[in-house]
């Protein structure tokens, strides 16, 4: 078997299918790790565009409040109406865009670019407020605004003793002068350049971020993309192989099988070591058939004439038993045939021997069994004869005789006796006694006969 396993080529689906199994665990694992950094990739840069917003926003809420409270105290300094003193306070103590800016940077740990900016430029908005506050004292103090109508924010201040000494006229002038003039415009532009400096800030960590984000993005979607090509590739390679070395070597195999022919070694390893083993024992099986058929053979035929023998006349008998069909049994002996043997000798009178065998078996039908049952004795079964045949089977018979009378180049001329018993209904045992009282009567009334038994022949057996 070792032998055989050397002698066998071929790719052992086994390995094949170990090899592919690995290498396919490993790709998998590979591409799993690479949808997983892709997915962060992913969060990463949504997560930086959100909180890019969320920045971009708060610095604007906090433009948006500064401005609004400029709006608000400048427009009372304009209209004198406390209404937008309130408003102005509205927005620094109750909507407080400026401190939720603040905030929502905090809330985003990680993004602090240049954060201080933010506060500073809070800072900045808050020391202005101090400004505007002033301002709008002296408008309330020169229009008289007190109580309800004025924010107690507004209240508190106390104005210098020079300005509380200043005329309605002069005050609101300064209150307008503080809130337009060039040191007001520079204190806005502190809290713009710093507000500038954050927002450019964040735009360029932004940048960097998503430049970063999207290049790890595109890798990992690239390498992605080679995993999937590769296992695309291996799952062709193994529809291939096992198209080729499993499936269609399979149908020829079956097909070997079905038809009982040999298998040509082909396909995967396995299938060419099958094919080697399948060869061998159908081969053995064969011969070994053969030689089954070969002893049957002998065992059912006359060695010396070929045709059945005492054993089979047996078994043919028993089995006609069962049979419902009429028959008759034939008995034949040689007549004298010592004196062949001692003419010829022995050599000589086996021939003759072949040739009574043969011109029996040429002579009778085909399905009539013919037998040598002992040494110059033969017999005869016919299946399906009846009463009414008994002429033909005995012109018949009359004429194998006179055929074998007939000497030829190697056997001499001999006569048989033949005795013939008829039965109606299939085999019985009086059939062989009754067939051999017959071939005795001939042989007592001269031999180079036959005849058909009658009940009369008992006696002259008896006597
Ligand atoms: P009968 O007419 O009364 O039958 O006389 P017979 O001489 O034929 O007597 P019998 O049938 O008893 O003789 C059979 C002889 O056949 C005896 C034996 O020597 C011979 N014999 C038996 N088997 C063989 C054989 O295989 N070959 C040959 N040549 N002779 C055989
Ligand atoms: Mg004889």
């Amino acid at each position: 078997m070792k032998q055989k396993n050397k002698e066998c080529k071929g790719l052992k689906i086994r390995s094949f299918n170990t090899f592919m199994i690995l290498i396919s665990c490993v790709l998998y694992v590979c591409l799993l790790m690479a949808t997983v950094y892709a997915s962060r990739n992913y969060e990463q840069l949504t997560t930086t565009a959100d909180n890019y917003i969320h920045l971009e926003d708060a610095a604007r809420n906090i433009t948006k409040a500064s401005d609004y409270l400029t709006e608000q105290v400048r427009l009372y300094a304009e209209t004198l109406d406390p209404k937008h003193a309130r408003l102005y306070f509205e927005e620094a103590n109750h909507t407080r865009r400026r401190e939720h800016a603040l905030e929502i940077m905090q809330q985003h740990p990680g993004d602090h670019f240049r954060e201080e900016s933010l506060e500073l430029a809070v800072q900045h908005s808050n020391a202005l407020m101090i400004r505007e506050i002033y301002a709008m004292k002296l408008v309330a103090t020169a229009e008289g605004h007190t109580g309800e109508a004025l924010p107690a924010e507004v209240e508190r201040v106390q104005l210098n003793a020079s300005d509380l000494a200043l005329s309605r006229e002069e005050m609101l002038n300064k209150a307008r002068a503080m809130l337009f003039d060039a040191e007001y415009q520079e204190m806005k532009n502190t809290i713009y350049g710093h507000l500038d400096y954050f927002t450019e800030g964040i735009l360029r960590a932004t940048e960097s971020r998503l430049v970063g984000g999207l290049n790890g993005l595109s890798r990992s979607i690239y390498t992605q993309r080679l995993l999937m090509s590769i296992l695309i590739i291996l799952n062709v390679i193994t529809f291939l192989v096992i198209t080729l070395l499993v499936v269609k070597p399979l149908k020829v195999f079956l097909q070997c099988v079905q038809e009982r022919t040999l298998f040509t070694p082909t396909g995967a390893y396995e299938f060419r070591y099958l094919a080697r083993v399948y060869n061998e024992i159908s081969v053995r099986s064969d011969s070994l058939a053969a030689s089954e058929a070969f002893l049957r053979k002998k065992a059912e035929r006359d060695a010396l004439t070929g045709i059945l023998n005492r054993y089979m006349f047996h078994e043919v008998r028993k089995l006609l038993v069962e049979s419902t069909a009429p028959l008759a049994l034939v008995l034949i002996d040689v007549d004298k045939f010592k004196e062949i043997n001692d003419t010829y000798g022995h050599a000589g009178g086996d021939q003759v021997l072949i040739r009574v065998a043969q011109t029996l078996k040429d002579s009778l039908r085909g399905r009539d069994y013919v037998f040598r049952i002992g040494g110059d004795e033969f017999a005869a079964i016919l299946p399906d004869v009846t009463a009414e045949q008994t002429d033909t089977i005995q012109n018949k018979l009359r004429h194998i005789n006179e055929i074998l009378q007939q000497p030829t180049e190697t056997a001499a001329g001999v006569s048989l006796s033949i005795g013939i018993a008829l039965s109606p209904r299939g085999y019985h045992g009086k059939l062989y006694e009754q067939a051999d009282k017959a071939l005795y009567w001939v042989k007592e009334h001269g031999r180079n006969g036959c005849a058909l038994y009658r009940e009369e022949m008992d006696q002259a057996s008896a006597e």
